[in-house]
């Protein structure tokens, strides 16, 4: 289940949710810092290679703020981004511009690329403008003889590195919370199986990826769950839920999705299946459950489940038409005696 949630649609919403976030804030940043720098340094210099680099970074970064809260490109944006900063600072760095003290600025690119691009690319650029920039400082920097120039170089580097760790360290955390929090959120404790709250999120994604293709809204409610409990205590309910929920996930397809969505209620989401083959797998799994034992302080447990079935287009467009067309055969398999599936309106 773990594998499958690292490649869910809400783990990349979160992050871009993130990324946009911060982009908002550090591109207006660097529109008005690079406006303010090419003032500057039109006033010291006059109209330079650097002014004219300003110009297109204050331009860029308006139209990435203007492109920000739709593009799908996020990641192209801002490692351009990134790229055309680093490219400034670096040369500025050649150029002595900035007046003079433009290796400050080499240490924003470690946070930055790290929190936009992640721990792998941002890394690769750290590593790679980290060493252009303290090469260039060691050997462009102006006056004062060799050993000025490396001591310079050799702090600018400790900062640089400094201010690398501390960012990696930093994001590596995040990350490591973030996808704690997604397992969290979209897990049922007492099962391991998926969440009612995460079953739209699936539900909305399904119908995005396989608009051609036939899924299946599966709900499965145990028969007369609350004489377990009462015959056989709460504990051993909890017991008969997570036998059910193991035999949920092994009987069905790696594809399969399976939520607990109440005390005793199940839902599945079928791709690929139409009526008739859904059918077939809900057939499967009331037979299977009903085969199912526990022993509990010797005596044995055993129990049956009703479904109710319905095709998304079929019988429902969207998630609460499709969910309570299923609810309502759920309910008719109950009335027609349990230990039944109803696939289709009676
Ligand atoms: P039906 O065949 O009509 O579905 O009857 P039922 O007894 O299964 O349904 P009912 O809704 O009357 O009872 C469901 C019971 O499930 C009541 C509740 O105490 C129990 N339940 C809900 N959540 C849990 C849980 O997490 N653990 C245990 N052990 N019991 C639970
Ligand atoms: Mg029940
Ligand atoms: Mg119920």
């Amino acid at each position: 289940m773990t594998k499958r949630l690292a490649t869910l649609p809400t783990l990349w919403d979160e992050k871009s949710r993130f990324r946009r976030a911060l982009l908002r804030v550090l591109l207006w940043v660097v529109m008005v810092v690079s406006l303010a720098l090419g003032l500057l340094n039109l006033r010291a210099h006059g109209l330079d290679s650097i002014v004219v680099i300003e110009a297109i970074i204050v331009a860029y970064s308006g139209l990435f703020l203007w492109r920000l809260p739709k593009t799908p490109y996020l990641h192209w944006w801002s490692t351009s981004l990134v790229i055309f900063i680093s490219v400034t600072v670096l040369h500025s760095l050649v150029t002595k511009a900035m007046l003079n003290d433009g290796f400050y600025w080499l240490l924003l690119v470690p946070t930055t690329s790290l929190l936009l691009l992640g721990l792998l690319w941002g890394g690769v650029i750290t590593g790679v403008v980290g060493v252009a920039g303290v090469a260039v400082l060691v050997w462009a920097q102006p006056p004062g003889g060799g050993n000025a120039t490396v001591a310079v170089g050799i702090n600018a580097g400790l900062t640089y590195v400094f201010i690398w760790a501390l960012s990696h360290a930093y994001e590596a955390r995040r990350h490591q919370m973030v996808a704690r929090l997604q397992t969290v959120a979209a897990q049922d404790p007492l099962t391991g199986l998926y969440n009612r709250l995460y079953l739209e999120d699936v539900f909305a994604q399904l119908c995005q990826s396989q608009p051609q293709h036939a899924f299946t809204l599966v709900l499965l409610d145990i028969d007369h769950f609350k004489q377990i409990n009462d015959n056989h205590g709460h504990e051993v309910g909890d017991q008969v839920l997570r036998l059910l929920s193991q035999m949920l996930r092994s009987a069905t397809r790696e594809q399969d999705w399976v939520f607990r969505v109440g005390g005793e209620e199940f839902c599945l989401l079928l791709p690929g299946c139409n009526t008739q083959s859904a059918m077939d797998v809900a057939q499967k799994l009331r037979r299977a459950a009903a085969d199912l034992t526990l022993m509990a302080e010797g005596q044995p447990v055993s129990f049956t489940v009703s479904i109710g079935l319905a095709q998304w287009l079929k019988d429902g467009e969207d998630f609460d038409s499709l969910y309570r067309q299923a609810d309502l055969r759920l309910y008719q398999a109950k009335e027609q005696g349990r230990n039944t599936v109803v696939a289709d309106q009676a």
